[in-house]
């Protein structure tokens, strides 16, 4: 079966990584299955609407090379695909349920509803809507509306019997109809509900797999008796865990980067991001770890996706993200990182730069973390451990080597690595000292640490004058 999924987020500005995976999830069905891929904006919230939302939503997804197939800026059959643009089409869609009995108007003031409140209350029940204007007669109704009078529309829920809700990951999921709200489909503002929304759009929209966090999953058996009431087919539902911080509790600000752009900043490739979270409460039947996007297409199976929460860990973000900065070209690294390198580089030659920068390409788990690496470049004064001071005293033979690369250092003409690795040649024959003693020591005295890349790179970095007045 072809099939059609929509992600459909609230414009806040702001991508949570639970939300993106659930877009990479959705975009995966369709196109594992031959179909489109549709974004819809869900803003029947308007308080929560934040300017240049929906480009930022685009930005992000084409970042993660997600194509849309329709949406608000790709015309398709079924627009709009604003939820705000469609407000007469709720309209419609509820009135028509009122016509056929399954919906009432709902006259009851904000003050009836309080006094309806307090009486749960009392009664240490949770606050249920009693149902009172679903006995309004046709002549009350009309008189009620001709004088203008505010209203809202509910779905009127059966009083017994049992719903059943087939879900692709959770299997069925039942609830007894009597503990149904007769929940308001359109708001006095002639706004629908998400309630009532995601059933009008998602059919209209010929949407055939629903895919979406499990906090809505309790609530679908009352989608489902919309879709009856209609008469339509309801969609395939496939309910995701959510994501969990590493302190086991929902993913927030607080316990990480959970948003798609903090980490984009940081440096973190996109490609990488899908990769990591597409494997979070998600598994392949190969061990395969990294996945093109066209191999995520081809293996994926929605039946593999794990009922169980998922943890989000940043050092496996961090080791998938330095894998696909090694696969990167050297011209396409230097294009990634060059951004990243915020120390002041404006005595520095281009051909420093990015020597510099290739050097890390091996050891980078994000771009920002590109500073902290080269920091040892950068700095006018190196500390060197008591440890370090120790080792430089522990063998006669350190004072020496020292001095044969102070030597051979300070009669070059030409600076760069090819001179810098005869040098140590020389220092070698010269000494007649080779390995450790021949490495660590220099290390430590121009850098104040024992490890760095390769030693003539290194060196060459430092410069000339740098090396030598730490030498002496
Ligand atoms: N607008 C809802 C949200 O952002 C979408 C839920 C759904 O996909 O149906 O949570």
């Amino acid at each position: 079966m072809k099939a059609r999924t929509r992600f459909a987020p609230s414009p806040t500005g702001f991508m949570h990584i639970g939300n993106l995976r659930t877009a990479i999830f959705e975009y995966l069905v369709a196109k594992h299955n031959g179909g489109e891929f549709i974004l819809r904006i869900e803003d029947t919230d308007q308080n929560r609407k934040v300017e240049g939302a929906i480009d930022f939503i685009y930005n992000t997804l084409n970042l993660c090379n997600i194509k849309i197939d329709e949406g608000p800026n790709n015309a398709g059959e079924y627009g709009p695909y604003i939820q705000s643009e469609r407000l007469d089409i709720y309209k419609k869609y509820a009135e028509e349920l009122v016509e056929k009995g399954d919906a009432y108007y709902c006259f009851c003031t904000e003050e009836t509803l309080e006094a309806m409140r307090q009486k749960c209350d009392a009664r240490k029940v949770p606050f249920m809507y009693d149902g009172r204007c679903s006995h309004l007669s046709k002549e009350e109704i009309a008189e009620k509306l001709k004088n203008g009078e505010k209203y809202v529309i509910r779905q009127k829920m059966p009083k017994y019997g049992t719903s059943i809700v087939h879900d692709i990951v959770y299997g069925d999921v039942k609830v007894d109809n009597k503990v149904l709200e007769d929940q308001i489909l359109l708001k006095s503002d002639g706004y629908p509900t998400y309630n009532f929304a995601n059933v009008i759009d998602d059919h209209l929209m010929h949407i055939t797999h629903v895919i979406r966090g499990n906090e809505y999953l309790s609530q679908t058996p009352k989608y489902n008796l919309l879709y009856e009431a209609f008469g339509w087919e309801a969609p395939q539902y496939i309910h995701v865990p959510m994501v969990l911080g590493s302190d086991g509790n929902k993913l927030s600000k607080r316990n990480g980067d959970a948003s798609f752009m903090d980490l984009y900043n940081e440096g973190y490739l996109p490609s990488a991001i899908v990769n990591y979270l597409v494997l979070l409460g998600w598994s392949p039947d190969t061990n395969q770890e990294l996945y093109t996007m066209d191999e995520l297409i081809k293996h994926f199976d929605e039946k593999r996706i794990s009922k169980s929460p998922a943890t989000y860990d940043i050092k496996k973000l961090q080791w998938f993200n330095h894998k696909y900065i090694n696969t990167l070209s050297d011209e396409e690294y230097l294009k990634f990182i060059r951004p990243f390198l915020t120390l002041d580089v404006s005595d520095k030659t281009e051909e420093w730069i990015n020597k510099l920068l290739l050097i890390y390409k091996d050891h980078l788990s994000f771009g920002k973390e590109i500073n902290d690496l080269v920091g040892i470049f950068f700095n006018d004064d190196i500390t060197i451990s008591k440890e370090n001071e120790e080792f430089l005293n522990s063998d006669d033979a350190i004072p020496i080597v020292i001095n044969a690369y102070r030597e051979e250092i300070e009669k070059l003409t030409e600076w760069n690595t090819d001179a810098l690795s005869e040098v140590i040649n020389k220092v070698k024959e010269k000494t007649g000292v080779k390995g450790k003693l021949l490495y660590m020591p220099i290390r430590i005295k121009i850098s104040g640490v024992e490890h760095g890349p390769e030693l003539p790179d290194e060196l060459y970095l430092i410069g000339k004058d740098k090396v030598l007045k730490r030498l002496s």
